[in-house]
């Protein structure tokens, strides 16, 4: 690295997160120099190497003809994946505890909401009804969870010392400590046949878009919720949609759309049993995250050395 070849905070104009990330990084690596994209000039663009980005702006990292490697602030990083001029960059994608725990705290909180029947007491309430529902603990309550990844693992974890059964379905086989494990199709239609709530924890790939297709939700208990903190791409909406209207499914707690934001028009808005979030489950913690890229970065600044990267062929 020389003076010439700073290292690039790359994120879209519009991110109002772009100050505060810059400061944090740089405090967390004040032994290197880190510009932003629109400070830099066209020579420092030329020769830069590494590229911390936020929101993926893909045409400003196409423009960097030295790019080798892009450590991402997020943990879903599919429009970095899918941009052709990147190919040949490696993709370092955020893994963080801090993040894990966010993560499996939202989907306690809102497996939580949907165990108590809040939706119901909700609406009771606008009707000026009295209306005490019969309760079941958490015990007899099984929460699948598609995704057992580094936030899928720590949510099961959660779900499961809060009580309730707990279901995982990933590509490979694992041993979940207190989690009944499931993989593959047959295994898919299996867990969802079981399902009193459903967690989408999956990244955006070919493999999983529309996964929840009106098959798959066809095959949840009548009765059953959806909790989509994964990606929009893996919910088919018409069918999900369907599957609300008829009460198939009593209600989805949805939190990651495509696009986003949410059309204006969508019927998710006013859908009496859907919960609209506007992708906060799970925020990137500034401070750990800024600590882990850090260390990543200095070991590229002391020796050269690129962290682990994203394997491509598998898409996430
Ligand atoms: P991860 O560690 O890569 O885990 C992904 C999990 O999905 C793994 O268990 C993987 O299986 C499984 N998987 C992927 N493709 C599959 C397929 N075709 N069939 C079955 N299982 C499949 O990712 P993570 O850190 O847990 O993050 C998951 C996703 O959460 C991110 O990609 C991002 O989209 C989303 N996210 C959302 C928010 C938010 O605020 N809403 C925040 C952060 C992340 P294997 O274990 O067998 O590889």
């Amino acid at each position: 690295m020389t003076n010439s070849a700073p290292i690039l905070f790359v994120t879209r104009d519009d991110d109002p997160d772009a100050n505060a990330w810059l400061t944090t990084l740089r405090a967390a690596l004040p032994e290197a120099d880190i510009l932003s994209f629109a400070a830099a000039n066209n020579k420092q663009r030329q020769h830069c190497e590494v590229a911390i980005v936020a929101a993926a702006d893909t045409d400003k990292l196409s423009s960097l003809p030295k790019l080798r490697w892009v450590q991402s602030l997020w943990a879903g990083v599919e429009s970095l994946l899918a941009c052709a001029a990147l190919d040949e960059v490696l993709i370092v994608r955020m893994v963080n505890p801090e993040l894990s725990q966010t993560m499996a705290e939202a989907v306690l909180a809102w497996t939580l909401y949907l165990h108590r029947d809040m939706p119901a007491y909700r609406e009771a309430q606008s009707q000026r009804q009295w209306s005490p529902r019969p309760y079941t603990p958490a015990s007899e309550k099984r929460v699948g969870v598609l995704g057992c990844g580094e936030l899928g693992m720590t949510a099961l974890a959660r779900l499961h010392a809060n009580g309730f059964q707990t279901l995982g379905w990933s590509r490979s086989p694992k041993h979940l400590p207190h989690s009944q494990h499931y993989q593959g199709t047959a295994g898919l239609e299996t867990m969802l046949g079981l399902c009193d709530i459903l967690v989408n924890l999956l990244p955006a790939t070919e493999q999983t878009r529309h996964l929840l297709n009106a098959d798959r939700l066809a095959q949840l208990p009548n009765g059953a919720a959806l909790i989509n903190f994964g990606r929009g791409s893996v919910v088919d909406d018409a069918a999900l949609l369907d599957a609300l209207d008829s009460g198939a499914l009593v209600h989805a707690v949805l939190d990651v759309f495509e696009p986003e934001p949410l059309h204006a028009d969508s019927r998710f808005w006013r859908h009496p049993s859907v919960t609209v979030l506007p992708h906060i489950s799970a925020p990137t913690p500034m401070a750990s995250a800024a600590a882990a890229v850090s260390d990543n970065l200095r070991g590229f600044l002391q020796d050269g050395t690129v962290p682990p990267s994203l394997d491509r062929n598998k898409g996430y």
